[in-house]
């Protein structure tokens, strides 16, 4: 996980430190030659490789109408395959972890945790959870 922080770290410099917005997302879409698009899909988005796209370029496909939060949670989570994984079939359970907790510090930064905490008995359902997540990490990882 460590590893993949630090990968992370260098295409997105304030990780951790802010939330990492949409554009920060488009502007490295932009530097790596990624290609974006949203598209009507049955599951919130995927990641196509340049290994296996026939124009060579990496994609990154999001379903078309999700609401905010999950937009740009799924947003983050397939761009950071696309920023630093190269798919290998027995590393894909690994790099699903390591997508979803960079995600969700992405969306949470440990600068910003202390006030989510104080404030988590207010927090609808869903971002309940996703905080629980985000302190487990920050448990286990210390990030
Ligand atoms: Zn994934």
């Amino acid at each position: 996980m460590n590893l993949a922080y630090s990968r992370l770290k260098e295409i997105l410099p304030k990780l951790n430190e802010e939330v990492i917005t949409p554009e920060t997302i488009f502007a490295a879409f932009k530097t790596l030659d990624i290609e974006y698009h949203e598209l009507s899909l049955k599951e919130n988005g995927y990641y196509v490789p340049a290994s296996e796209s026939e124009t060579g370029k990496d994609y990154v496909f999001l379903k078309r109408g999700l609401t905010q939060f999950l937009w740009h949670e799924t947003l983050a989570h397939e761009s950071i395959h696309s920023f630093i994984h190269i798919p290998v079939l027995f590393l894909l359970r690994k790099h699903e972890l390591e997508a979803e907790v960079l995600a969700l510090i992405c969306m949470m930064p440990i600068t910003d945790l202390k006030r989510l905490n104080k404030i988590k008995g207010q927090l609808d359902d869903e971002s309940y959870e996703l905080l629980q997540r985000r302190n487990k990490a920050n448990k286990e990882w210390r990030l």
